[in-house]
């Protein structure tokens, strides 16, 4: 079936879509989590051909001054598409299109963000979309999401996104490249896993009221199923340290080497359960729930890849670490005694580089 405005075939006799969908199929969906070791939480999203990586920085104080907000912190998404993103070479810098979907990320972050934890500060959010294949606001919000439960940033819930739309007079789900291109309408749409409360919507093109309503629920539907891929990204990420044992797997050989060492020569002390925990108060409650229950047999390791986060926080202003208390508050956690973090945040820094002689 050709669309009606373009003679480009974009269903075809069997249903089936240019690569091979149904009408109600997300492309494939892969979420690594904790890629960049000098941000305090990222990720890296792979949605069909799209290629998303997100890298938070906060919460730290904003700039220009004039920007803080006394009462609460702000959320500033950047979203931009490289160069090589698209097929023909994209002016680099902030276009309009960019400066809106900013605005639109930020805004939709906002609402899930514990902003008055931490006032005055700001807490970044680098989109970079590498390799764009339409949807990439959506892929965007979504990474973002984890890359902020990855940081630690104190979150009602996650995000997640997805952009159905209406192709050859069909109503069909996470359009595809072309289908943005020639299609008849383009509704992205983000919403709270848990609440269900919309978060981002836009709409390009035109719907009856009745196709509206049923894109709504496609979106609603496959949103979950995008929220399911974010939580289980982020517990394949934490439960990998307590079960193996094993030091980041990112982390450059060296480093391994001096986690090993530390590991021989140092007993674990009782403190170290609470980087451990601290961590975990991070993260969505759900995402981290299978975790809790086992009662990890390696605090230790647990402790160890989470130092090059923990080990920022001194520097970072006050808020961050009641952010990090928030969770608790909410009784999800047994609550850690402020001393035994205290504690615990110095032998970290020992097995930093710098220390790992001593
Ligand atoms: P989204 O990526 O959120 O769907 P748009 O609907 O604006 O946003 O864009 C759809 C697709 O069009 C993008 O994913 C990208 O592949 C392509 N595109 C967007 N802007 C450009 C550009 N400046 N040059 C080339 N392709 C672009």
């Amino acid at each position: 079936m050709s669309d009606p405005y373009t003679d480009v075939q974009l269903i075809d006799k069997k249903g089936l879509r240019l690569d091979g969908r149904k009408l109600d199929e997300l492309r494939p969906i892969k979420i690594e989590v904790g890629v960049l070791k000098r941000a305090d939480g990222s990720c890296y999203l792979e949605w069909g051909e799209n290629k998303v990586i997100v890298g938070v920085y906060g919460p730290r104080e904003v700039h220009p001054r004039h920007m803080q907000n006394p009462m609460r912190g702000i959320v500033q998404a950047r979203y931009n598409m490289v160069s090589f993103s698209v097929s023909e070479r994209k002016r680099p810098g902030p276009d309009r299109r960019s400066s809106e979907i900013s605005k639109l990320l930020s805004e939709a972050l906002e609402h899930v963000v514990l902003t008055d934890r931490f006032p005055r500060t700001t807490v970044d959010v680098y989109i970079e979309v590498v390799q764009a294949s339409a949807g990439t606001r959506c892929a965007g919000l979504t990474a973002a999401s984890v890359a902020l439960a990855d940081a630690g940033i104190p979150m009602r819930d996650l995000i997640a996104s997805v952009a159905s739309g209406k192709v050859g007079d069909k109503l069909v789900l996470d359009l595809g490249q072309k289908e943005d291109n020639f299609g008849q309408a383009d509704v992205p749409f983000a919403m709270v896993g848990r609440t269900g409360e919309v978060v981002l919507l836009q709409m390009d093109g035109h719907l009856t009221i009745e196709e509206f309503d049923t894109i709504m629920e496609m979106n609603r539907k496959a949103s979950l199923e995008v929220y399911e891929i974010q939580k289980a990204a982020l517990q394949d990420r934490y439960s990998s340290f307590t079960e193996e044992g094993e030091a980041e797997p990112d982390a450059p050989e060296e480093e391994k080497k001096d986690e090993k060492k530390e590991k021989k020569s140092s007993p674990p002390p009782k403190a170290d359960k609470e980087p451990k925990d601290a961590k975990e108060s991070k993260e969505p409650k759900d995402a981290k729930k299978p975790e809790d229950a086992k009662k990890p047999k390696e605090p230790k390791d647990a402790k160890e890849s989470k130092e090059p986060k923990d080990a920022k926080k001194p520097e970072e202003p006050k808020e961050p670490k009641d952010a990090k208390e928030e969770p608790k508050a909410k009784g999800e956690k047994a609550p850690v005694p402020e001393e035994m973090v205290e504690e615990a945040i110095p032998e970290k820094d020992d097995k930093g580089p710098a220390g790992g002689d001593e």
